[in-house]
């Protein structure tokens, strides 16, 4: 299905940071995490170069927010085995002992993880065969975190665990000298890839097929809004999303747009009763 188009209006909701009421304030973006986007890699993503159908958004690697994200990734790479990971080889340092390389730099001088055939070195493609490999397709850090039973925020580069929801920070001036610091919660739409964004030719976040989640993004997303917010904080989200859902189911038809619900998330539910028909 198209992507619906993204500027559309959206109910967000202001509450100062529980752990920290002087200092941080969010700005949540209900339409969002009240959708029922879910990521569908390996069953319906298409990928979001045209020709790289099964690299989700894994083709051009990950780049580290910072020195620390790329020491973790550096650590949980070293876990990953032979029979687990596909370019197990292509990492080895070249003298014993030394680093293994799964990092680079981009045109822009930023350190990102390194690009293997086309892809995220990280990325076991899909149909790959090898003697004692066992691994399956998709991402090798994810696979690692199940299993070691650790949720993947540990060991996944932060912008790949973080996507789609995507965390800024505005000041807002509010007069006689007063700024107040706003951490936003939003949606990733391809436009926060900056300009290669628009080249996307299939991208999820506001695309009917990924709008299938059996639970809204607050609840299925909990550990990496929890990461990126704090527990008192996502603790507080919570409080009103679970809220804004009870309102929704008892409020009648009449009401119902006032409730700005994700049109991607309409378009899911229509193109489901349409095929139940
Ligand atoms: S986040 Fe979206 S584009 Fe990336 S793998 Fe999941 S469904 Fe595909």
């Amino acid at each position: 299905m198209p992507e619906v188009v993204i500027d559309f209006p959206r109910d967000w909701v202001e509450f100062d940071n529980p752990a920290d009421p002087f200092g941080e304030r969010f700005r949540c973006d209900l339409t969002w995490l009240t959708s029922n986007w879910t990521c569908i890699y390996g069953n319906g993503c298409k990928g979001i170069y045209a020709d790289r159908p099964n690299d989700g958004c894994c083709s051009e690697g990950a780049l580290y927010s910072d020195k620390k994200d790329e020491e973790r990734v550096l650590k949980f790479a070293k876990k990953l085995t032979k029979s687990q990971w596909q370019y197990f080889d292509k990492a080895q340092p070249k003298k014993k002992g030394g680093k293994l390389k799964i990092s680079e730099v981009d045109e822009d001088g930023d350190r990102k993880t390194r690009k293997v055939d086309n892809g995220c070195i990280f990325l076991n493609r899909k149909g790959h065969t090898a003697e004692g490999f066992t691994g399956d397709f998709g991402c090798v850090l994810h696979h690692l975190a199940q299993s070691e039973g650790v949720h993947f925020v540990k060991t996944k580069p932060d912008v790949c665990w973080q996507l789609p929801i995507r965390r800024s920070f505005e000041k807002v001036d509010l007069g006689d000298d007063v700024e107040v610091s706003i951490t936003v919660i939003g949606e990733y739409e391809s436009r926060g890839w900056g300009p290669g964004g628009e080249d996307f030719h299939w991208y999820c976040t506001s695309n009917s097929d990924a709008h299938v989640g059996k639970e809204p993004v607050y609840i299925s997303n909990e550990a990496e809004l929890t990461q990126l917010m704090g527990k008192k904080a996502y603790a507080e989200l919570k409080q009103i999303c679970d809220a804004r859902m009870e309102i929704k189911r008892a409020a009648s038809p009449k009401l119902l747009p006032f409730l700005l619900e994700h049109p991607a998330t309409t378009l899911a539910r229509k193109e489901a009763a349409a095929r139940s028909e």
